[in-house]
């Protein structure tokens, strides 16, 4: 068949994507073939500013030189090798995360994604010889059955129980009820620090840091889930820095760039928890992925990334908020949330796609914001200023 190589509308690579591939996502609102920074384009030739970025993913926007560079030339060194054997830019990669937390010591485990990263994580907590894990509602951890059983989501969980157990679900930010929940045989408590999937749920000030101190009290190890509020999205490399330091961190969304990786990071005890034979992964780790992480992390230090995301984020709030259809925004840096007067989110969506945008909808009510680090500020003007049209043509 040589249908794949000609040139389709997206209406027709639509329909062939209905016949050929699962239909767990929906129909694709696009058929995009190509981007360059926080742009991309449609099979029918339109362009769009991206602020979703992948779902947090493409820190570096689309076909960014550093990383296809660094890609190209490890593909085209050494590509894969197993674990029977390490890389340079492997070891490099563990060496730099350990040290971007900066809190010590520390062991690195290399995934694919962000449910691997956390599903190592969940078994590392098994080791400790306790198995109760306490868990905030609303959170997100993944598909895989142990993600899910940690994800509180009903919808997503129902059709696949029983999921492993042992876990208990709080109110994320209520203290007493995390206090009521954490015992002496708690292995960990496992939070975000923002709630992405949520629409960008911030924790209350001081959440973190008791959390901390009843992990500390009870024994628990502290998990964070920063596969989306890593690596540079909240205008830190991690949004706990300044508030705890966690046992295990796991990571993935923007590591990589858009090339698939995901991390766990484990400090002080947590670091030998996984021992030979406990735990592994066939890609996990590989050449091209830790090449493309370093990539990704090399540029967002050498721009001054960290920066332009806290006045690139600052920006953009206060803009969306200017509008009185918009209740409240949430966020910190590009990790940005809004709830709109009305439950006109889909709608939203549909309008900025016309308009030129990629924005998300978390919940009927919710719109939010991921996009590139890379973001320039004539992108956020064009866009702050489509936005009432925006909110005016979806009836908000
Ligand atoms: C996206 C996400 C995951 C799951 O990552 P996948 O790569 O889709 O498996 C886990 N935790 C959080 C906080 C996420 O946002």
């Amino acid at each position: 068949m040589s249908g794949h190589t000609e040139l389709q509308t997206g209406q027709q690579v639509g329909e062939r994507y209905a016949a050929s591939l699962m239909n767990t996502f929906g129909p694709p609102k696009l058929t995009l073939v190509r981007g360059e920074g926080a742009h991309v384009w449609d099979a029918d030739g339109k362009e769009y500013v991206d602020l979703l970025g992948g779902i947090a993913v493409n820190a570096l926007g689309h076909a960014h030189p550093a990383l296809v560079a660094a890609v190209t030339d490890q593909l085209s060194t050494l590509g894969h090798i197993s674990n029977f054997f390490t890389s340079v830019p492997q070891v490099e990669l563990a060496e730099k995360l350990v040290a971007l937390v900066g809190a010590g010591p520390g062991k690195v485990f290399l995934a694919n994604s962000g449910a691997e990263a956390n599903e190592a994580a969940f078994k590392m907590t098994r080791r400790t010889g306790r198995t109760h894990v306490v868990v905030a509602e609303g959170g997100f951890h993944g598909r895989t059955m142990g993600a899910l059983a940690l994800t509180s989501k009903a919808a997503y969980r129902e059709p696949f129980e029983p999921l492993p157990g042992d876990v208990t679900f709080v109110p994320y930010g209520d203290v007493d009820a995390l206090r009521e929940a954490v015992t002496e045989t708690t292995a960990a408590i496992l939070l975000e620090p923002i709630q992405g999937e949520a629409g960008v749920v911030m924790a209350p000030a001081g959440y973190l840091r008791a959390a901390r101190a009843l992990a500390d009290e009870s024994g628990a190890l502290l998990w964070l889930d920063e596969v989306q509020t890593g690596m540079g999205r909240t205008g830190d490399w991690f949004a706990h820095a300044g508030h705890v330091v966690p046992d295990i961190l796991t990571l993935a969304k923007g590591l990589g760039g858009g090339y698939p990786i995901g991390a766990v990071v484990g400090l002080g005890r947590a670091a030998d928890l996984l021992e030979p034979g406990n735990h592994g992964t066939t890609f996990g780790g590989s050449p091209v992925a830790c090449a493309a992480a370093l990539a990704v992390i090399r540029t967002i230090e050498e721009d001054g990334l960290l920066e332009h995301v806290r006045r690139a984020g600052e920006r953009l709030r206060e803009g969306l908020a200017a509008d009185a259809r918009v209740t409240e925004v949430r966020g910190e840096g590009l990790l940005i949330g809004l709830d709109l007067v009305s439950e006109t989110a889909a709608a939203v969506v549909e309008a900025a796609q016309r308009a030129g945008f990629i924005v998300n909808m978390p919940t009927p009510s919710r719109i939010r914001l991921a996009p590139p680090l890379v973001l320039t500020d004539a992108d956020i003007e064009s866009f702050l200023t489509a936005w009432p049209t925006i909110l005016d043509e979806a009836g908000t």
